[in-house]
């Protein structure tokens, strides 16, 4: 008799990393014709040092030597780059799938034809309220219709599954199954994300995260609808509220394991909700590349470690849970191997009352200049002209 070697679970591979990432986030640029309260990269401004096209190339090349499947393509509004498409049609011809998100600014009846011939893009149009009242209040003016008008573009064109993104937040919650009406109408596939304290959205995530009785309606209608939605791996904090394995995917933190981001520069960071020089692992340009990032960096080998359980340890929801998010716990200023900020076990409020250590941002391209560091932010967007046109609007 043959005695097979047991296969690994894929969640225990997972924890120990892959040769090469599974959700490969690469934000093109940081410039932005939008200016959201809640960007989790703080966009607004090109980099001065921003990836040439030739580099960028050179990037889709290593991806496909890799094997890298599709990239997840963001920003910024990736597609203010006037290279965009050049870079699209080059990824997909070096057999690399790509997904971009986009606000919708460039989605023409033109493009969006040009769209609907590939197979091998999908686009995900931003959308953070199924109103225009909720969503331009954290957008910006115009930010609804312009989004609309390119979902209508993409059905118009034949486009198929496009996806509608949702940042869930205390004033969207209730809008559920609004999101997915439009996504239905629109022919289109819901995806729902949970809200990060990173990027400017440090600044109003007390004020916009969902509480905890909305947290519980979110689980109970991600338990009922689950199936025709797609969350990623946003919402396994909220395990604890019901049975195991009742929401689906993963229910690990992936960070620097099977998921990580590359910016407009070249930096190699943990995860796309990670940007900070903590959760660094190199720079493509002066690190040989992306695969040795990938594979050498000394924060990525610490990350696929086992990690400590740490005051998790003992609660029951551990397995599913797995102490939430890092990103989260990182900027709201609570210990990592400590409960998520939104713990289900209600852990999470009592640390947040208590004097913390926010990070300061690495990083901040907002055109604003910087980010108010105390106080509320209100919920409104910069309207008054720019004191420099091309300072303002990178379209
Ligand atoms: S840090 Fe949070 S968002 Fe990033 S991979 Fe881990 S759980 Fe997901
Ligand atoms: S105590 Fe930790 S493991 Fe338990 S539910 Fe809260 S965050 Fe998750």
């Amino acid at each position: 008799m043959t005695v097979t070697a047991p296969v690994p679970r894929l969640v225990d591979q997972f924890e120990r990393g892959l040769d090469a990432p599974i959700c490969l986030t690469w934000e093109l640029t940081y410039a932005c014709n939008l200016s959201c309260v809640h960007c989790l990269s703080s966009s607004g401004k090109r980099d001065p040092r921003e990836l040439t096209t030739r580099q960028c190339m050179d990037i889709i090349d290593e991806l496909e030597r890799m094997q890298v499947f599709y990239v997840n393509i963001g920003g910024g509004e990736p597609t203010v780059r006037s290279d965009f498409w050049e870079l699209v049609d080059y990824a997909t011809a070096h057999h690399v799938g790509v997904k971009f998100s986009t606000n919708g600014v460039r989605i023409t009846e033109e493009v969006a034809a040009k769209l609907a011939a590939s197979d091998y893009v999908d686009v995900q149009i931003s959308l953070d309220g199924a109103t225009a009242e909720v969503n331009d209040a954290v957008r910006g003016p115009g930010s609804f219709a312009m989004a609309t008008r390119a979902l209508e573009n993409l059905r118009a064109a034949g486009f198929t599954d496009a996806k509608i993104s949702v940042v869930v937040t205390r004033h969207n919650v209730d809008q559920l199954n609004d999101f997915k009406a439009l996504a239905d109408a629109y022919g289109a596939t819901l995806r729902i994300t949970r809200l990060r304290p990173s990027g400017r959205g440090a600044d109003v995530w007390d004020e916009l995260h969902p509480t905890p009785a909305q947290q519980v309606q979110l689980y109970d209608w991600l338990v009922a609808h689950g199936e025709r939605v797609l969350t990623g791996d946003s919402f396994f904090h909220l395990s604890g509220l019901g049975e195991p394995g009742a929401l689906a995917g993963l229910n690990l933190c992936g960070a620097g394991r099977v998921v990580c981001l590359i910016d407009p520069v070249g930096d190699v960071y943990a995860c796309p909700f990670a940007i900070h020089d903590t959760f660094l692992a190199g720079n493509i340009l002066t690190d040989n590349g992306f695969q040795s990032v990938w594979q050498n960096s000394e924060l990525f080998r610490e990350l696929r470690e086992p990690q400590s359980a740490g005051a998790c340890g003992s609660c029951g929801h551990y397995d599913a849970c797995r102490g939430g998010c890092m990103a989260a716990k990182f900027f709201t200023g609570l210990p990592l191997d400590g409960p998520d900020p939104e713990c289900v076990q209600g852990y999470g409020e009592p640390a947040l009352a208590l004097d913390r250590d926010k990070p300061k941002p690495s990083v901040d391209h907002s055109r604003s200049g910087g980010r108010t560091p105390k106080g509320p932010i209100p919920l409104t967007l910069l309207s008054a002209p720019p004191k420099k046109f091309c300072n303002e609007s990178p379209v």
